[in-house]
């Protein structure tokens, strides 16, 4: 059996050998979170467009204020003000943050620095050339590339764009992921569920997974455990770019996940993962889909979406694979647990004083969404460990929604 590492490896692999050109689509600034570049963003101009002062000062020539030096203040200059007049040798002039430094100003002395007497100023210390001022083109040159095709657009990227002007991005389309259910049991969530029905809780977490993970999830509802039905239901999934299925994979009589899927043409590349929750896990490729096939408890299926479903995700965007956010953290409280698989149980990450420290919620199992609901994170126990004590160093993944 593979590791979740090998199994979400062979997705990385099998995924990556077949590359794939989504389409571009144009996404305005305010809907591009989450988006992958499908083109280079170049600056439309130098960055800072003029020397920039970075501090609440005074614009000097750096050989005329040296310590005790007292030089004329001949104005001031906010940011926006138009500078073309050179800075006359002898003088200073007063200048804000984000104001242009005007011609032969060499460095911005900070006003804490300097001591003022009517238009007089007198300074404290040497400057240094330079000192306070951000140089014109120094962060990026007209023409330069300040976002590169497959860049995944957060904050600060797309800020970036903003600054460069560029209001629509040509965007990989986001990969369509087809989100089916199954199993008798499972009514839709707006139903009132009979005595021993369930509310398909998981096509809500599943959207929400994958919107997150930056695909658009295609919702196809539930199907029966019923051969004809699920073939029926699949083959809506399989026009989309990957097709998700939560139940129906595990050793019951009426778990056909598998049987349906071949009886379609599906190759499998794994069809269990050494890991508790979600050993049932599977993978494979029907007529050119990729197709997972996710244990139906609600914690298992949440579980394997993110080891394996993601980064699947992210290679039909376009985009490099995200590592798992891993993280280490010191144990609060000792654990045992079973050998044989790696475990992933809910747990909380706090970091007193600075330093994470991670406790398992105790939970009644992977049907558990109640304490998952109260979770930041995973904690993961190695396959090979039985016993773990407290303050030892353990490793999380974070849940990406909440953490
Ligand atoms: P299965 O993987 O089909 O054997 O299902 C395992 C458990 O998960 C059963 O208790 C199911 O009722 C529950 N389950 C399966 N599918 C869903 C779903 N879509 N939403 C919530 N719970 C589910
Ligand atoms: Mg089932």
């Amino acid at each position: 059996m593979l590791t979740y590492t090998q199994a979400r490896q062979t997705v990385i692999d099998r995924i990556s050998e077949s590359p794939r050109q989504p389409l571009a689509v144009a996404v305005g600034l305010h809907d591009a979170l989450g988006y992958v570049l499908a083109e280079n963003i170049l600056a439309d101009r130098d960055y800072p467009p003029f020397h920039r002062s970075t501090r609440d000062g005074y614009a000097v020539r750096s050989a005329d204020a040296r310590t005790g030096a007292t030089l004329r203040c001949s104005g001031e200059i906010k940011a926006g003000d138009t500078v073309s007049t050179p800075l006359a040798r002898g003088t200073c002039v007063q200048i804000m943050t984000g104001a242009a430094a005007p011609p032969d100003a060499d460095a911005v002395v900070m006003i804490e620095h300097t001591s003022r007497s009517r238009d007089h100023i007198r300074f404290d210390r040497d400057t240094r050339v330079g000192q306070n001022i951000v140089p014109s083109g120094s962060e990026v040159k007209s023409g330069g590339t300040v976002l590169q095709q497959g860049t995944r657009l957060g904050f600060a990227e797309l800020a970036l764009a903003a600054q460069v002007g560029a209001i629509e991005l040509h965007c990989a389309a986001k990969p369509r992921v087809a989100i089916l259910s199954t199993g008798d049991e499972i009514v839709p969530v707006d139903a009132q569920p009979g005595p021993f029905q369930i509310r398909n809780s998981n096509s809500i977490s599943l959207a929400t997974q994958v919107r997150v993970a930056g695909g658009e999830p295609v919702l196809l509802g539930n199907a029966p455990d019923h051969v004809g039905e699920l073939r029926m239901q699949m083959e809506r999934g399989l026009k989309e770019d990957i097709l998700v299925l939560s139940g129906g994979v595990s050793m019951g009589k009426y778990d056909l996940v598998e049987t349906v899927l071949k009886e379609l043409g599906a190759e499998f590349f794994f069809d269990s993962v050494a890991i508790r929750p979600g050993k049932p896990a599977v993978f494979g490729r029907c007529r050119n889909v990729f197709v997972f096939g996710l244990p139906g408890n609600p914690v298992s299926t949440m579980v394997t979406f993110e080891l394996f479903v993601a980064p699947a995700i992210d290679i039909l965007s376009a985009a490099a694979p995200r590592s798992l956010p891993l993280l280490e953290a010191r144990l609060a409280a000792p654990l045992t647990e079973k050998p044989g698989l790696t475990h992933f149980l809910p747990a909380k990450v706090e970091w007193p004083d600075g330093i994470a420290q991670v406790r398992a919620l105790p939970w009644q199992g992977s049907g558990d969404i109640a304490t998952l609901a109260q979770s930041n994170a995973f904690l993961v126990i190695p396959a090979d460990c039985e016993k773990l004590e407290t303050g030892e160093l353990v490793q999380v993944f974070l849940r990406k929604d909440v953490a």
